[in-house]
């Protein structure tokens, strides 16, 4: 693993790319509350965490709003680039949370000079791999899906250790697509979505 794949523009593509279809799905379903019509009502967004300059697609996250006024809800779709409300990026939360395994003084500088990630907000994104990651649904089948299931006290980057043939863009790609059903609170489609392979 390594902070270099954070700077390549192709990542940032392609997650667009992905995100970008979820929304127009999203947007060709109704309302799932009322059936109402889903009209664009983005969330302004500032990523932080990539070392790369991100364009202004950058700076928003894809939501819809119902069009009937008893109603008026929110869908967000899922997404590969933002995870819940985190203000870092997803693909930086991956990658951090990886290479923290084995965390020393000098590796967490390193983190905070490349990312801005405190050394505090590296213990909180720890616990959520430990607590709530592993309490997932996602998580269940990550279990049913790659044998042997990733070290638990390691993850991510036991995870990412398991997909060891593909390429490192492939293999955050990969657990970015296996958390969608984590990145938003909106009622979803239930079925994994798979990026790439
Ligand atoms: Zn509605």
């Amino acid at each position: 693993m390594s902070h270099g794949l954070l700077a390549d523009p192709r990542l940032y593509d392609a997650l667009f790319r992905f995100d970008d279809d979820l929304a127009t799905d999203a947007r060709e379903g109704d309302c799932v509350w009322c059936g109402g019509r889903l009209h664009r009502a983005n969330y302004s967004r500032k990523p932080r965490g990539s070392p790369a300059a991100l364009g202004p697609e950058y700076d928003r996250r894809f939501s819809f709003c119902c069009d009937r006024d008893a109603c008026r809800k929110r869908t967000t779709p899922p997404s590969v680039r933002f995870l819940g409300r985190r203000v870092y990026l997803a693909a930086v939360f991956v990658l951090a949370s990886a290479m923290r395994h084995g965390i020393t003084a000098v590796r967490a500088a390193k983190l905070t000079e490349w990312f801005g990630v405190s050394r505090r907000t590296l213990g909180r994104w720890r616990r959520w791999w430990l607590q709530t990651f592993v309490a997932s649904e996602v998580w269940k089948r990550v279990c049913g899906r790659v044998i042997p299931a990733p070290n638990i006290e390691t993850l991510p980057r036991s995870w990412l250790d398991a997909m060891g043939a593909m390429d490192e863009l492939k293999r955050v790609q990969s657990i970015l697509s296996w958390l969608l059903p984590l990145s938003t609170t909106s009622p979803g489609k239930g079925s994994r979505i798979s990026m790439g392979s």
